[in-house]
């Protein structure tokens, strides 16, 4: 199958769910704008005149949610509606999520085109991964693949909004850091059917280029390996054990190698505090030297997109008045826009030493899990081993932690 994914068509099963998402996020976030959702008449500079939470006086403005949108049927931006009956959609904390577009260089207007642009003819609709997670959860890409969209259970979507203050904080002050890229937080609530609630967030791999070989680590080797039948698969993810047979490290060279090792240092630490745990490290990784025959369905978007994917895609020009404090001195030679230490080799970073050239893709995933809330079946031997309740939930994180940052600093040269 795929890579890239598969196209959401008409008579998908995921297509009245996609219309439902494109619909919502286009009224929700377009009301956001104070426009009518049409983004034409403003410069991406008075998008981004945004106040920050600590100028906000009641900080319950900043994250609270509005009321919830109602919707008779969607399909209306297409040209011959295909209406898939009445739902209602919730757009949570706007505010704080539009800050937060705004810290990552995210223009609001193009996040709606990207997302909501579909063509008549289905073009740009969203691609869904054809080989999610064992969480259940679909992935959806954006056809520039800007975005992916991630449906999530009601915890994690709770858990997301209870860090969201926190995480805001860290994102401001650590420009680099490695955490997965929250640009929104919505819920799908159909007439007759089951809600979804998701999350949609920064692609890691955001390049129309090919990723040879994706890895998700954790730090840990107990069933870390990719199975026989994954392996069968052009998008396997391979795992810690694989990657440790793969014999090679990251060479992100001296000065990166210290950056990278801090961050992951600062981000897990926050995770920690959080009482997080078993997220990964998502690495892909393209070899520029390696022939390829591009698949016809990559062939046919990387000549018909005309538009500049192959540039890191997180990149908008900021306002300097608002840009001041701590990531000013990140700006790069222009002083206008930030681009993260490990994205800005086209949002990613290229090898440093080692034999061979290679362009990697990072960023860690999966944060939304509570070490409280995972399955009952993996507290058992814990809870004998440890005691009460209290003591595991201070105790894990922190192993996992530690763990997850041992292993790393492993890996990269
Ligand atoms: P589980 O809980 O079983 O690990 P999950 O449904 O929570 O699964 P994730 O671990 O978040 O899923 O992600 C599954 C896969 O989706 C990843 O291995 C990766 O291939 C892809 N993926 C997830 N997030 C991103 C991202 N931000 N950018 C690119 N790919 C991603
Ligand atoms: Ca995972
Ligand atoms: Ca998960």
């Amino acid at each position: 199958k795929n890579v890239l994914g598969e196209i959401i068509y008409k008579g998908h099963p995921s297509w009245a769910l996609m219309l439902n998402i494109q619909t919502g996020i286009r009224n929700a976030v377009g009301k956001s704008m104070g426009t009518d959702g049409a983004p034409n008449n403003k410069t991406p500079q008075q998008y981004h005149t945004l106040r920050k939470p600590s100028e906000f006086r009641n900080q319950k403005d900043f994250y609270a949610s509005p009321k919830t949108l109602r919707f008779d049927s969607a399909g209306s931006a297409m040209t011959n509606a295909h209406s898939t009956g009445p739902f209602k959609f919730k757009d949570y904390c706007p505010n704080a999520f539009r800050y937060l577009r705004y810290l990552f260089g995210i223009d609001t207007a193009d996040f709606m085109v990207s997302l909501c642009n579909t063509l008549k003819n289905g073009e740009n609709a969203l691609r869904e991964l054809p080989t999610p997670g064992k969480s259940g959860s679909l992935f959806f890409f954006s056809h520039d693949m800007k975005f992916i969209i991630k449906t999530i259970p009601k915890d994690e979507a709770r858990l997301l909004r209870d860090i969201l203050p926190e995480y805001l904080e860290h994102i401001e002050a650590n420009p680099n850091s490695l955490l997965p890229r929250f640009f929104g937080l919505y819920r799908v609530k159909p007439h007759s059917g089951r809600q979804v609630r998701f999350v949609v967030m920064g692609n890691l791999f955001p390049t129309k280029k090919k990723i040879h070989e994706r890895y998700d680590l954790k730090g840990s080797v107990v069933g870390r390996e990719a199975s026989v039948e994954e392996r069968k698969s052009e998008s396997v993810t391979f795992k810690d054990i694989d990657f440790r047979n793969r014999k090679h490290k990251i060479y992100l060279g001296p000065t990166k190698k210290q950056s990278f090792v801090d961050q992951i240092k600062k981000d897990c630490k926050l995770l920690q505090k959080l009482n997080i745990m078993d997220y990964s490290l998502l690495i892909g990784i393209h070899y520029p030297h390696r022939e390829e025959q591009p698949s016809p369905s990559l062939l046919r978007s990387t000549l018909e997109d005309s538009s500049d994917c192959e540039q890191s895609p997180s990149i908008e020009p900021r306002n300097k008045e608002n840009g001041r404090s701590k990531r000013e001195k990140h700006y790069s030679m222009d002083n206008e826009t930030y681009i993260s230490a490990f994205q800005q080799d086209e949002g990613g970073i290229k090898s440093q030493g080692g034999d061979s050239e290679e362009h990697y893709f990072l960023g860690i995933i999966d944060i939304l899990m509570l070490y409280s809330l995972r399955k009952k079946v993996e507290h058992t031997y814990k809870t004998i081993r440890f005691g009460t309740k209290q003591e595991i939930s201070s105790v894990e994180p922190e192993e996992y932690s530690e763990r997850f940052q041992e292993f790393l600093s492993t890996i990269v040269e």
